[in-house]
């Protein structure tokens, strides 16, 4: 997530009558609290086609095409009620939220095409496990969750199966402790989370090594179990709801602008209000609001665009080891170690340094993480670093998240992450 500290508008009166509106600081997958995103009025069905919507059906004639991988979406105007810079989950499930709950028109914008930025990267935990209740972010999340499982519950109502549409699975977390100190913060973590009226549970040792044979357990390790917990696959959602969007393509009320960099804004000569956002490609008119949701970038490019709102927003990378084909383990829940939650996450700053990796890289800090995605791939995790909007691999980075999580489960000593060969492929994502 991008790590954001609070902003604050300055006085623009001529940005009215269109105003802008910031994605607020994502939690996983994040909606807006009183979204009723999920709820809907057309049929989850309509949404789960994969009609191809090639034709432009909406009134007046074609003024611009885009294509979304191989299936060109036509615009059949430049002027919409809402522009959205930034076409991840934010983007894109605010895009639904406007079709669905209203009637303004929406184009979508992104520099590249969705899953492009943190959305392609993320392992797609649906997680309360790790938020702590009263914290800022524990009423959205609350949120957020119920309504990614209302979604599901949705789709399986009409006749679908919720793991072939979005890639999701229930299988419930475990945040794990390996110290009797750790033990102890997970019974109090599981005594606050079962209070703010989510289903917890607190696994001794014993308990835990049934749930999860391929974990390494002494007498001094716990758990916290969350049954509740689910995730999904972010590139299946996202195809799912960008089908549903086009299903407005053809009343004219939806676009999508890939591939095609916000460059800068329109604004009135008389008044200075902002009439367009400007693309590498496109003008696109604007009748009553720009969204920015451009994730990790969004400060920046409030910056870029002179929006005179100050959105602080640091780039935080993170690297994921994907183990394809690999049998070695099998797991039962989603997994991670209980210092995630703590942020006394396990510095690996010595080992990490001996590799050779520079100053700037010294904030970063490697905590076990591991699920079974829906390929059925071992993945694993998690880095986190400030190093800006880098996006390259670091070979070193691999190499700790393998031996963190050899700590955890025996089973990968037995091997070194080089005989895995071709088998393996690391996700990065600035969030
Ligand atoms: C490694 C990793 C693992 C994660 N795991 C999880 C997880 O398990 N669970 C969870 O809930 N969350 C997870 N997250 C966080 C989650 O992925 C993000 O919070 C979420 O995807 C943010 O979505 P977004 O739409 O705000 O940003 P993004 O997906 O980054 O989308 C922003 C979009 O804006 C576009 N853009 C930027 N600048 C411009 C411009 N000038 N013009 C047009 N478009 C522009 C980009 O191309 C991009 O597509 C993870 C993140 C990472 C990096």
């Amino acid at each position: 997530m991008a790590s954001m500290s609070t902003y604050r508008p300055a006085a623009r009166p001529h940005l009215k009558p269109s105003s802008f509106i910031v994605s607020p600081r994502p939690p996983p997958c994040t909606l807006a609290l009183r979204s009723r995103l999920f709820g809907s009025r057309i049929p989850v069905d309509l949404c789960a086609t994969r009609t191809r919507l090639n034709g432009p059906s909406g009134a007046g004639q074609p003024l611009g095409r885009v294509r979304v991988g191989s299936r060109p979406v036509v615009a059949s105007q430049h002027s919409f009620d809402v522009v959205i810079v930034g076409a991840g989950i934010i983007g894109l499930t605010i895009a639904r939220q406007l079709l669905l709950e209203s009637d303004l028109s929406v184009a979508v914008v992104d520099k590249a095409v969705p899953c492009s930025g943190a959305t392609g990267a993320g392992q797609g935990y649906i997680w309360m496990a790790h938020k702590t209740p009263g914290s800022d972010m524990w009423e959205l999340a609350l949120r957020s969750h119920q309504l990614w499982e209302s979604l599901a519950e949705n789709i399986h109502d009409q006749g679908l199966n919720p793991q072939e549409v979005l890639g999701w699975k229930k299988t419930g977390s475990l945040l794990v402790g390996k110290t009797v100190e750790e033990s102890a913060l997970l019974k109090r973590r599981v005594k606050q989370l079962s209070e703010a009226g989510v289903e917890a549970e607190f696994l001794s040792s014993h308990e835990l090594l049934l749930e999860e044979p391929a974990l390494s357990v002494d007498k001094e390790s716990g758990a916290a179990l969350l049954p509740n917990d689910c995730q999904l696959d972010a590139h299946r959602t996202v195809a799912f709801v960008e089908e549903g969007n086009r299903q407005f393509v053809s009343q004219g009320r939806y676009a999508e602008f890939y591939h095609d960099p916000v460059i800068s804004l329109l604004r009135s000569g008389k008044n200075g209000e902002v009439e367009a956002v400007l693309t590498s490609k496109s003008t696109l008119y604007c009748k009553k609001a720009v969204v920015i949701a451009a994730g990790c970038w969004t400060g920046s490019l409030m910056r870029d665009l002179d929006i005179g709102v100050d959105v602080l927003v640091k780039p935080r990378k993170g690297h994921l080891l994907v183990l394809e084909n690999f049998d070695l383990i099998r797991l039962n829940h989603g997994l991670m170690e209980a210092g995630y939650v703590s942020h006394q996450q396990i510095m690996q700053h010595s080992s990490v340094s001996a590799a050779g990796l520079s100053n700037d890289e010294e904030m970063l800090s490697i905590s076990m993480t591991a699920t079974t995605d829906t390929m059925g791939n071992l993945v694993l995790g998690s880095s986190r670093q400030f190093v800006g909007f880098c996006t390259e691999a670091n070979a070193s980075i691999i190499d700790s998240i393998w031996k963190r999580a050899q700590e955890f489960f025996p089973k990968l000593r037995e091997m070194n992450l080089a005989e895995i060969g071709e088998n393996r492929k690391c996700l990065m994502g600035s969030q």
